[in-house]
């Protein structure tokens, strides 16, 4: 049994995840999958309520109760500095040790990839960001705000076992995929005490996988050629800041945040799935937003938990309501954000490839 902790949080979460987990509930009739999930009351609504944004104990019960977490998103007008979504959001981030974000950007639909080229159809790019250290890490501080002669000073912390264990989360997708290509970014030239860092490790870990060709790119350079060969690129392994750039734009370049999924991950220990696109509070309520990332969250989680063979039909559910140009107003489609969901729990209720999937394949 798979235990799921259902976060909707806030804006368009719940409308998302609504439809997330309509997919989950046609989904734990296969026999095969054994799923159970509970949903959570984490977010704005209940910080406005209580002043609580996330307590000790529910820290203790998502890292203890549960296999995996799927949330929405966070982010509410009422709560201008977000207080709830860095406590809940960075606090797992941070109490989980997630130190994997994992961000596949994958044009699914040449009609939705800005790259108006054959190249841009192709682009299938799998972006291992660090997610625990680096420029976010939080050390810091300022002096002399608000004066002429403010000083600020944010420290890009990385560290050994920090770096090797994100490239080695790398190498192991890389191998486990059959890739034979890793690029390695970074800025070596202006960052050299990081950068030196990164490449050692990096060419270290790579002597373990010698069926794997490894690249070392600087992070412009890097920017530029997603734009400009992006079928070039199969697995990329980065800093938590380079990252955060780059997968937004692989994000923007393979089909938009409504299409965007994530995952951050402890290997063997806790993960947590999420959209890469907020809260939207301008499209919140009005059943427009788009549930194809968080459907695609299933997806990933679905492969965490090691079904990789109905991740496979989600992923596959996605593409045929592409191809037939169901989608919601981001996607140029006219479909509701229920309407969408309702779409895709049909077509694999009468997807045979799940139904009558060989269990022994
Ligand atoms: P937050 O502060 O929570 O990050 P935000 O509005 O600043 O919220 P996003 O939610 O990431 O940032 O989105 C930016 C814009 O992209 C939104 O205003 C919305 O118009 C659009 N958008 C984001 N997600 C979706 C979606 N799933 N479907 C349709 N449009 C979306």
């Amino acid at each position: 049994m798979a235990r799921i902790a259902v976060i909707p949080g806030d804006g368009i979460g719940p409308e998302v995840m609504g439809e997330a987990v309509r997919i989950l509930g046609v989904l734990s009739e296969h026999p095969e999958l054994d799923l159970e999930w509970e949903a959570w009351d984490l977010g704005a609504e209940r910080f406005l309520r209580s002043g609580v944004t996330i307590s000790d104990e529910d820290f203790h019960r998502l890292a203890e109760d549960y296999d995996a977490i799927l949330l929405g998103a966070l982010g509410d007008p009422r709560v201008p500095g977000n207080e709830h979504a860095r406590d809940i959001l960075l606090g797992l981030r941070f109490r989980l040790d997630l130190y994997v974000n994992y961000r596949p950007c994958t044009v699914r639909h040449s009609r939705h990839s800005p790259l108006r080229s054959p190249l841009g159809a192709a682009m299938d790019v799998h972006i291992f960001r660090e997610n625990t250290e680096g420029s976010y890490a939080g050390v810091g501080g300022a002096i002399r705000q608000g004066t002429p002669d403010e000083v600020a000073i944010q420290e890009d912390v990385n560290t050994y076992k920090g770096v090797e264990r994100i490239v080695r989360a790398a190498f192991d997708f890389a191998r486990g995929r059959g890739g034979n290509r890793l690029t390695m970014v970074d800025k070596a030239n202006a960052m050299p005490a990081a950068g030196g860092l990164w490449r050692r490790v990096f060419q270290e870990v790579a002597q373990e996988f010698t069926e794997i060709d490894t690249e070392v790119m600087y992070v412009d350079a890097m920017a530029m050629d997603l734009v400009r060969r992006p079928d070039h690129h199969q697995v990329v392994v980065t800093s938590n800041l380079f990252g955060d750039i780059l997968s937004d734009l692989g994000a923007v370049l393979s089909g938009g945040l409504g299409m965007a999924a994530s995952a951050n991950v402890h290997p063997g220990r806790h993960a947590l799935f999420e959209p890469v696109h907020g809260s939207a509070p301008d499209i919140a309520g009005q059943g427009a937003a788009n549930p194809m990332a968080a459907i695609l969250c299933v997806a990933l989680l679905l492969e965490h938990l090691g079904w990789r063979w109905a991740g496979a039909r989600v992923e596959a559910a996605v593409q045929a309501a592409l191809e037939e140009d169901v989608g919601t107003p981001d996607l140029g489609g006219d479909a509701s954000t229920g309407q969408v969901g309702l779409w895709l729990a049909d077509h694999l209720r009468n997807d045979r490839n799940l139904w009558e999937r060989d269990t022994h394949g």
